[in-house]
């Protein structure tokens, strides 16, 4: 049984909410929205989710009223009145931590897995979503992640090769987990408006290929792609056994990194693993 709870934008008003541009904030008040984001990652009855950058809990009702229990981490102190009448009207299903996301570990918050939902802002959420992509053990804990992204970023993300948009981004995402542009979000969604359209990415955990350290993979796309308009015999000269591991695998040195496909960027890091 919940209780019910004051619209969004009262909320706001209510507890002097106003949107502070230093911590990226872009409110989304409409419900429907708000619970088509929820239901991105698939059911979420009975499931433990991290919502990251809950602000005044829009999403957050959302995710709640889908049946998740969900554990939110909020920077901005301001934000904890309105979380906490929330919290009251899901009760026991809403765990609130007042605190930086980048200095969390949410391996410390959760026994078992977590499904990954927030609408961040630009620079924290690159930084979170590159963290949690990066993991050494895979599959790692969390079951899914779905992010709010500058419209351009969620294209690199998901983007495939010979597209301006393809780099390190969507490698990274890409090369052991399943990425998808789950929806465009319009600018005028939010409160106030961004100057650019966002778009939710959801990204699931694929298998693994065997023999490759992440560690190399890295290093050959910084490579690669640091030097993206030149030819790979180029780029990858400054990595020992690059340019013998091209012609193992018969990648031709004239092409340029934006040319290799995921898989070829996974064969050149294991030869060279
Ligand atoms: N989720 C709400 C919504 O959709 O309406 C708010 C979204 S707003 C774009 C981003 C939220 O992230 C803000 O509430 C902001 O205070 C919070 N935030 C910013 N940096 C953060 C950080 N490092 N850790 C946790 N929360 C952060």
């Amino acid at each position: 049984m919940t209780l019910p709870l004051p619209p969004l934008r009262e909320v706001i008003a209510r507890h002097g909410l106003s949107a502070s541009k230093a911590l990226g904030q872009n409110f989304l008040f409409d419900e429907r929205l708000l619970d088509r984001i929820a239901a991105v990652p698939g059911p979420l009855e009975g499931r433990h989710v991290l919502e990251v950058g809950p602000g005044p809990g829009g999403l957050t009702r959302a995710l709640l009223r889908a049946g998740a229990h969900v554990t939110a981490i909020e920077m901005d102190r301001r934000c904890m009145p309105a979380l906490a009448e929330v919290e009251e009207a899901f009760p026991g299903r809403l765990r609130v931590i007042q605190g930086d996301a980048l200095k969390i570990d949410p391996a410390t918050l959760f026994d078992g897995p977590y499904a990954v939902v927030a609408n961040l802002p630009y620079n924290v959420g690159t930084a979170l979503f590159t963290g949690w992509l990066s993991g050494e053990a895979w599959p790692p804990q969390w079951t899914s992640l779905t992010l709010m992204f500058q419209e351009e970023v969620a294209r690199r993300i998901v983007s495939a090769p010979d597209t301006s948009a393809y780099g390190r981004l969507a490698v990274l995402a890409q090369w052991r987990s399943r990425a998808k542009l789950a929806m465009k979000v319009h600018r005028s969604a939010f409160t106030p408006p961004p100057k650019v359209m966002s778009a939710i990415v959801h990204v699931e955990p694929a298998e693994v290929p065997a023999g490759v350290s992440m560690r190399m993979l890295e290093r050959v796309t910084e490579a690669a792609f640091g030097q993206r308009r030149k030819m790979l015999r180029q780029s990858l000269k400054g990595l020992p056994g690059a340019l013998e591991a091209l012609a193992t695998l018969g990648i031709d040195a004239q092409r340029r990194a934006e040319t290799l496909t995921v898989a070829e960027f996974v064969a050149l890091a294991r030869v060279l693993s």
